[in-house]
């Protein structure tokens, strides 16, 4: 099925000026961006984006380090886009991410080290995880005008 998945490269990411080594593996895996920009989000959006997290305790860290800079916000197009744009991502914690993923292969922080530092876990990218919260999250971030239906050379070889 194609679906349409929300990826925030984070601000760790924008700041290592790395956003272009991500936005690539996307597209060699042949997913169309539909929808970019970049966004410095404040603590009220950091809430409705995070709204299930809002109450742990590791909340006030993801807070810190989500709106300490400006995110590249996109929305990526493909076959099962959401599970497939996750396995790209890799797991929650880099220290527990495989390589060749993208948390796996950009960052190794652990959650001891987060949590004894009193930081948040800096994994460079958010990918929504099912495909309720990514329609809640693309539209959040995203207008319909912001939405582009355009064809790339990878639609003739997934449609036909
Ligand atoms: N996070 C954190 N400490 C934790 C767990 C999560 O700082 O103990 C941060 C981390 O950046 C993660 C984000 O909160 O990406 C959202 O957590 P979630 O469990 O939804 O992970 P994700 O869906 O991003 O893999
Ligand atoms: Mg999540």
């Amino acid at each position: 099925m194609i679906e349409r998945t929300l990826v925030l490269l984070k601000p760790d990411t924008v700041q290592r000026c790395f956003m272009g080594e991500i936005i690539s593996r996307f597209e060699k895996a042949g997913f169309k961006i539909v929808g970019c920009k970049m966004v410095w989000i404040d603590k009220d959006f950091s809430k409705q984006h995070y709204e299930e997290h809002v109450e742990k305790d590791f909340y006030p860290g993801l807070e810190n380090m989500i709106t300490d800079g400006p995110v590249l916000a996109m929305v990526l197009e493909g076959v099962d886009a959401i599970e497939n744009v996750r396995k790209m991502v890799g797991a929650t914690e880099p220290k527990a991410s495989a390589p060749g993923t993208i948390r796996g292969d950009y960052a190794h922080i652990s959650y001891g080290h987060a949590d004894e530092n009193k930081i948040g876990v800096k994994n460079l990218i958010h990918a929504s995880d099912i495909p309720e919260n990514a329609k809640k999250e693309v539209s959040l971030w995203f207008t319909e005008k912001e939405l582009h239906s355009y064809k790339t050379v990878h639609d003739a070889h997934i449609l036909e």
